[in-house]
C-alpha cells in the first residue's frame, strides 16, 4: 500500500461507507432475482447493469495491458474528471493546476466542486513552463492536468517535463491521453508502476469512434481507483454500452486501427493543403485528430465556413491561440470540401 496517495484523499471520502446496490449485497448466480426491483419482462435491458462492469473492465484491462485492479470505468472520461477532483480536493480549501490553453472540462468540474483553480500558461508553442508550474504549487495543491496530445493545441507535452512532476509534486499527475491513439506511440500506461502519483484518462470517444456510447477509463494505482470506486454512481455504465464496446473490442480491432491509421494520413495531407491557403498563417504540429490553424481573420473565417454549411471551432479566445481555429480530421472528402471552402475565404 502506498500511504501517501490515500494520504491525499477527502476525509470524507476515506470515511464513506459506500452505497450498497442490491447486487453488491448478493453476488453470484441465483434463479430468481426479486431483489432489485426490476421488472421480470424481458426487454433485453430490465436487468440492471453489473455496478463493477466486470466482463467489460477485463475486455479493457487486457486491450491496455493493465490490470482491472489499475481501471475505472467511467461515462465518458469527463466523469473520471469530475471523480478524481471530488476525490481528492476539499471544496474551499485545496487547489489543482491547470495549464493554458487546454481542454475546457478541468476547471468547469473544478468550479462546480468550488475548487480553486490556478492556471499556468503553457509557452507560445505550447510546451510545459516548468518553472511557471513550480512557482504556481503550494502546499494545497492536490493535482495538475495534463492534457498530452494537449487540446486544442495538438502537442504531446514532453516526457522529460512530465517526469519531473511526477517527481517533484506529490500531488496527483493527471494525464489525458484521449488522444493518444492517433500518436503512434505507447503513452504512459507503461509508467504507472514505477509513479503512484501517475493517473490516465482515456477515452472511446475519439479512436474508437464512440462518443456516443460515453465510455472513459481512469487508469492508476489500484489505491486511487479504490477511491473513485467508493464515489462513483453505481450504475454509471449502461448495459447497452457495456455490450457494444465489448463487442467492438473483440471484433473490430483492425477496422479500428486502420481508420486512425487512415486519420493520420488526412492530418498529413490536411496539413500540406492548408499550408497552401493564402489565408493560413500558421499550422500547428498535430499528434491528435485535428489541427490548429492560424488564420488572417478566424472570426471571418469562422462565419464564412458556417455560410458553406461548415463548422470548426474557433479557438480566439484562448490563451496563445489568437486568431486560431481547431479543424478535425475528417475523411478524405470531407477534408476536400473543407479545403475548397478555405480557398474560398
Ligand atoms: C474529447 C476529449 C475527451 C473525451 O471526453 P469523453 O467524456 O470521454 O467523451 C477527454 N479529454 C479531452 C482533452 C478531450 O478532448
Amino acid at each position: 500500500m502506498n500511504n501517501k496517495i490515500t494520504a491525499l484523499a477527502r476525509t470524507s471520502v476515506l470515511a464513506l461507507t459506500p452505497y450498497q446496490s442490491a447486487r453488491d449485497e448478493f453476488r453470484g448466480q441465483a434463479s430468481l432475482y426479486l431483489d432489485a426491483n426490476e421488472n421480470p419482462y424481458a426487454t433485453g435491458f430490465n436487468r440492471y447493469p453489473d455496478a463493477q462492469q466486470q466482463r467489460l473492465k477485463e475486455a479493457v484491462a487486457k486491450l491496455k495491458k493493465v490490470s482491472p485492479a489499475q481501471l475505472l470505468l467511467t461515462n465518458g472520461s469527463d466523469e473520471a474528471i469530475d471523480l478524481l477532483i471530488r476525490a481528492f480536493c476539499n471544496p474551499g480549501k485545496d487547489t489543482i493546476i491547470i495549464p493554458q490553453p487546454t481542454y475546457g472540462m478541468y476547471a468547469t468540474y473544478a468550479a462546480i466542486n468550488e475548487v480553486s483553480i490556478k492556471t499556468v500558461n503553457l509557452k507560445p508553442d505550447f510546451t510545459l513552463d516548468m518553472d511557471a508550474v513550480q512557482a504556481a504549487l503550494t502546499p494545497s495543491t492536490k493535482m495538475i492536468f495534463l492534457c498530452s496530445p494537449n487540446n486544442p493545441s495538438g502537442n504531446l507535452l514532453a516526457e522529460s517535463t512530465v517526469i519531473s512532476l511526477l517527481n517533484n509534486f506529490k500531488g496527483l499527475v493527471v494525464v489525458d491521453e484521449a488522444y493518444i491513439d492517433f500518436t503512434g506511440k505507447p503513452g504512459w500506461i507503461r509508467q504507472l508502476g514505477k509513479h503512484g502519483n501517475l493517473v490516465l484518462l482515456h477515452t472511446f470517444s475519439k479512436a474508437w469512434g464512440l462518443a456516443g456510447l460515453r465510455l472513459g477509463a481512469c487508469v492508476a494505482d489500484p489505491e486511487v481507483i479504490e477511491l473513485l470506486n467508493k464515489i462513483k454512481p453505481p450504475y454509471n455504465i449502461s448495459s447497452y454500452s457495456e455490450r457494444r464496446v465489448i463487442q467492438e473490442i473483440t471484433s473490430n480491432r483492425s477496422k479500428v486501427k486502420q481508420r486512425v491509421d487512415m486519420l493520420i494520413r488526412e492530418r498529413k495531407a490536411l496539413t500540406r493543403a492548408l499550408s497552401q491557403i493564402p489565408t493560413v498563417k500558421h499550422i500547428y504540429p498535430s499528434d491528435a485528430n485535428f489541427l490548429l490553424v492560424k488564420v488572417r481573420d478566424a472570426k471571418t473565417a469562422y462565419r464564412k465556413l458556417i455560410e458553406q454549411g461548415i463548422v470548426v471551432r474557433n479557438r480566439s479566445g484562448m490563451m496563445h491561440c489568437d486568431n486560431c481555429l481547431r479543424i478535425t480530421v475528417g475523411t478524405p472528402i470531407q477534408n476536400r470540401r473543407l479545403i475548397k471552402a478555405m480557398n474560398q475565404l
